[in-house]
């Protein structure tokens, strides 16, 4: 076999691009180059060059049996694939020292059972920085992992000094948790999906997965409180992790300040490095606290060092934090970095339909629609307008329903009023009237197609700011006498036949739920 190996690689590309969408096609295939295809024992050995280690455990998170079925498509049932892992930047090791770029190579998992066909073991040998001597499968036990933390924890924070350690007696971390914020909760959508599957397998696995720290960042509002406690509770639930603690960066701030100020500093920071899975929020507070960021980089490393999980969230990408000293941003960066967006459509009215079904309230979809249509700006805000609607509902009795939506949320809602296409009247109003939409605009005088011609002009002239003669133009070239007519006509029957106005009403509820 002569081929070069980029004819072979491209030949899978284009096997994966019809079967992913096109966004995971662009993040996770795009990006690779094949370097080598040798021939050892029958076998035909395809090596693929990944970015990153995460590459490597999202592909074969992800994309393993995608993989499988197009190397033996496109090799043959003796086709192998292998990895060649790009170690990019200089990574940091624990006693402050660097270690230069390499690359490390690694199978892809074994054909027949599934399993990693990869000794672990050699991970560690290999002499990779950081977290190599750890399983890379998240989910997956690592061969070895040592997480000995069988040792007690000896605190509260009942105390006077609530860093202080106790002595013998074994008390709890308060992990500080809202328990309401779990994975169950959690809705997923393309606008959160790496964060939340990268938190669920930290989730399963805190300390032992190459995401190590996982910071999240994204706007207000976004879930990022959410999902970070989602881990936490999870591993409190299951037991997959022994002290927990949440803490926001002021708080860890505040106390610092205080612990100064009371003369227990080592009482601080002792008791933030026995914490085995330790939630920050917020780190951008910490811009410019130059003494807490020392302080916090000392307990970052100590527990990176000790193997254990670090979670972190920002409001902003961490090289958009300002304040924050180099190193500290360079340790920030070193696991992964996921963002959370505001999510589509779809996920806001899912988002909604959970939290309606969750308090056991009626709420109208039309409703949902509308307030998923246009709350745009983020998730608590979206649960806020559903929050006031049940509020007045249990205050004023009454059904939730699109008219009482509309006064309640008057003053959060403002409703642009125009800013609707021609096209997406026609579409709404064929869609309600059932009517091919393209035969608005055709020669045909059948009378459902007239009538729907008819809305859809009145519509036209009120909704959109176009002349009558433009509007005409978006019917298949009609007249502007053609638009006035139909505009009298729909009045005119609005008035006699209450049948016909229900159905002008009908169609018109549908648009305001387009309106922006
Ligand atoms: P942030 O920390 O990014 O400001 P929060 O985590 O406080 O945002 O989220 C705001 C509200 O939205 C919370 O009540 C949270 O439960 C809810 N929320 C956010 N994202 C989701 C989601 N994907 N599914 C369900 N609820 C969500
Ligand atoms: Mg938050």
């Amino acid at each position: 076999m002569n081929r070069p190996p980029d004819a072979v690689w491209n030949e899978c590309l284009e096997i994966i691009r019809d079967n992913i969408s096109r966004q995971s096609f662009r993040t996770w295939f795009e990006p690779l180059n094949a370097i080598a295809l040798d021939r050892e024992d029958d076998e035909s050995k395809l090596t693929v060059q990944l970015p990153s280690r995460f590459y490597y455990e999202w592909l074969e998170e992800h994309y393993h049996s995608l993989l499988r079925k197009t190397i033996t498509k496109v090799l043959g049932p003796s086709g192998r694939l292998f990895y060649d892992i790009v170690i990019e930047r200089e990574e940091i090791e624990d006693d402050g020292s660097h270690v230069a770029g390499g690359s490390m190579q690694l199978p892809a998992r074994d054909r027949a059972s599934g399993q990693p066909t990869m000794d672990t073991s050699r991970l560690s040998v290999t002499g990779l920085p950081g977290q190599f001597g750890t399983s890379p499968f998240p989910g997956q036990p690592s061969g070895i992992a040592t997480k000995g933390q069988s040792v007690p924890r000896m605190f509260s924070l009942e105390q006077a000094n609530p860093h202080a350690m106790v002595g013998v007696r074994r008390a709890e971390v308060d992990p500080n948790l809202n328990s309401g914020y779990t994975f169950e909760r959690f809705i997923e959508g393309d606008c959160n999906r790496l964060a939340r599957s990268a938190a669920w397998a930290i989730a399963q696995n805190p300390g032992s997965t190459a995401f190590n720290p996982f910071l999240i960042y994204g706007g207000v509002g976004l879930g990022k409180t959410h999902l970070i406690q989602a881990i936490g509770n999870y591993a409190l639930e299951n037991g997959t992790a022994e002290s927990i603690m949440y803490v926001s960066s002021e708080r860890f701030t505040g106390d610092f300040v205080r612990s100064i100020k009371q003369n227990n500093a080592g009482d601080f920071s002792q008791y933030y490095r026995n914490i085995d899975l330790l939630i920050v929020d917020d780190v951008q507070f910490f811009g410019g606290k130059e003494k807490t960021q020392e302080e916090f980089f000392h307990v970052f490393n100590a527990l990176q060092q000790a193997g254990k999980q670090i979670i972190l969230s920002a409001d902003r990408p961490p090289k958009d934090i300002a304040g924050i000293e180099e190193r500290l941003l360079s340790r920030f960066q070193c696991g992964l970095s996921a963002d959370v967006q505001m999510p589509e459509l779809e996920t806001r009215i899912a988002i909604l339909k959970r939290l309606a079904e969750e308090t056991g309230t009626q709420v109208h979809p039309d409703v949902l629609d509308y307030i998923a249509t246009h709350v745009k700006s983020n998730i608590r805000e979206l649960e806020g307008a559903l929050i006031r609607l049940q509020a007045h509902a249990a205050l004023h009795g009454g059904e939730i329903d699109l008219v009482m939506a509309r006064g309640v949320l008057r003053d959060l809602i403002v409703e642009a009023g125009v800013s609707l296409t021609v096209e997406e009247i026609q579409r709404v109003t064929c869609d309600f009237l059932k009517i091919p939409e393209d035969l608005v605009r055709a020669r045909t005088r059948k009378r459902e197609v007239v009538q729907a011609r008819q809305v859809s002009m009145y519509f036209s002239k009120h909704l959109t700011n176009h002349s009558l003669k433009t509007i005409g133009l978006h019917f298949g070239g009609r007249d502007h006498s053609t638009v006035i007519h139909a505009v009298q006509s729909v009045e005119d029957q609005c008035d006699t036949d209450s049948a016909y106005r229900d159905m002008v009403e009908a169609v018109r509820k549908k648009l305001e739920l387009h309106t922006r």
